[in-house]
């Protein structure tokens, strides 16, 4: 049996937790092959803004992050190691060093090189620390650097992998005791340092078991599966139990939150079931996302917040024809946007997306420029999956929408947000 453990940023975000997970290790029956960790609690978001702050902020500001990001990470080492953490410090103060340089070098590059060779250092820090405390308290393991496993192209902050050096680079694993790696990272043949999109250390979990011919990827989260609704949003959410990789795929698309849409492909080829467990609650019923797809009717709710509409007109009362569709699509891919909702009419298109600044306001712009742009904040989209008119109708009750989208399967509706209630209910 070779299992292949994912522990994502909660699971470890300070001490007390990494203690919890070395303890879930050491209570469970069976060692899995490798472990794939993300960054402390909410690093990486630490990490991008000090990014900005590289690039565009002042000195001060800049060295007074990057020093908390030094204090919160040596506090966790303080804290588990006490005073035989000497080693784990020094190596921890290094790699901020090598951060701190990484900056300086990169600083003039473009933004999303600088990005990955900057932002990698979340996972390089949170595994270093989680690998030392394993073996500290008996759970033997080795730290393997994951820019050097997982071979990828220089296309930075999406990086695609070659899957064939990949396989290669893992396959000298093979025999190796307990690996324990780091999500969401990944490096060229050259050595350049990448990454695989946001929440991308499920993607490296996939990765890795597609790669090793595992029997098996279990995700630890802080709630015990997956939902046909965010248990935090929805009073009544139900927990779907087996889900096929369809299903899921299709749930992660419309933006559930529950595993990054690019894990399932490889697990699907190889037949590997994905597990979704509680690190919280070990006895707790968990999910599978297999070929069974016992559930897969059940409809599914999901809630996107911070939405933003834009649509987009030709500004000589022309058709929105398929050409500047074409050219509207394009600026989207090229700023790095997916849309959560496409609709169009004769003289428009409309695309609902996060509202993301870095990204969005250059997008804004250059529509601007060529198209009239009309553009609504503070949005909320409801995807439904399998939707009754009943569910909808109920769903919706009392808030009128700004647009509606359907075919068979979904059904999508915008809301201004400020008409959403704080708690919703999925109609029996
Ligand atoms: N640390 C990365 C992020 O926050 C990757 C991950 O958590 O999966 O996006
Ligand atoms: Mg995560």
């Amino acid at each position: 049996m070779t299992t292949i453990f994912k522990f994502g940023g909660a699971s470890i975000k300070d001490a007390e937790a990494i203690r919890h997970l070395g303890e879930l290790l050491n209570r469970l029956e069976t060692r899995p092959r490798t472990i794939v960790i993300s960054a402390m609690g909410k690093t990486t978001n630490a990490l991008e803004a000090l990014l900005a702050a590289a690039r565009h902020g002042d000195e001060s500001d800049y060295r007074h992050q990057l020093e908390a990001l030094r204090r919160d990470h040596l506090a966790t080492v303080e804290s588990l190691f006490g005073a035989s953490g000497g080693s784990v410090a020094e190596r921890v103060e290094t790699l901020l060093e090598e951060l701190d340089e990484c900056h300086r070098q990169h600083r003039g590059d473009d933004r999303p090189h600088h990005y990955d060779q900057t932002i990698c250092y979340g996972e390089l820090l949170s595994t270093t620390i989680v690998s030392a405390w394993l073996n500290e308290i008996g759970v033997d393991n080795d730290w393997y650097d994951a820019r050097q496993l997982i071979v990828t192209d220089a296309n930075h902050q999406a990086a695609n992998v070659d899957w064939a050096k990949t396989s290669q680079r893992l396959k000298t694993l093979e025999g190796e005791p307990l690996v324990v790696t780091q999500g969401f990272i990944g490096g060229t043949a050259d050595g350049d340092s990448t990454t695989l999109g946001r929440e991308g250390s499920d993607f490296s979990a996939a990765i890795i078991a597609h790669c090793l011919g595992a029997s098996e990827v279990v995700i630890w989260k802080d709630v015990p599966g997956l939902f046909n609704a965010d248990p935090r949003r929805f009073d009544n959410a139900r927990q779907l139990m087996q889900i096929s990789y369809h299903e899921a795929i299709e749930l992660a698309w419309l933006g559930a939150k529950v595993i990054h849409p690019k894990t399932l492909a490889p697990l699907r080829e190889r037949q590997i079931p994905l597990k979704v467990r509680s690190f919280k609650a070990l006895d707790a019923p968990h999910s599978v996302i297999s070929a069974r797809g016992d559930d897969d009717a059940m409809p599914a709710c999901i809630l996107a917040e911070e939405q933003v509409l834009l649509e987009i007109q030709p500004r000589d009362f022309s058709f929105m024809d398929e050409a500047r569709q074409l050219d509207a699509l394009g600026r989207l891919v090229d700023a790095g946007l997916h849309a959560n909702l496409i609709d169009s009419s004769a003289m428009r298109l409309s695309l609902c997306l996060d509202a993301h600044p870095e990204r969005l306001e250059p997008l804004v712009e250059s529509l601007d420029a060529d198209y009239a742009l009309t553009r609504h904040d503070d949005l909320t989209l409801l995807s439904v999956r399998h939707p009754t008119q009943a569910l909808l109708d109920s769903l919706s009750k009392g808030r009128a929408h700004l647009v509606e989208r359907r075919n068979r399967e979904v059904a999508q509706r915008l809301f201004h947000s400020n008409d959403c209630p704080e708690t919703w209910h999925i109609p029996d």
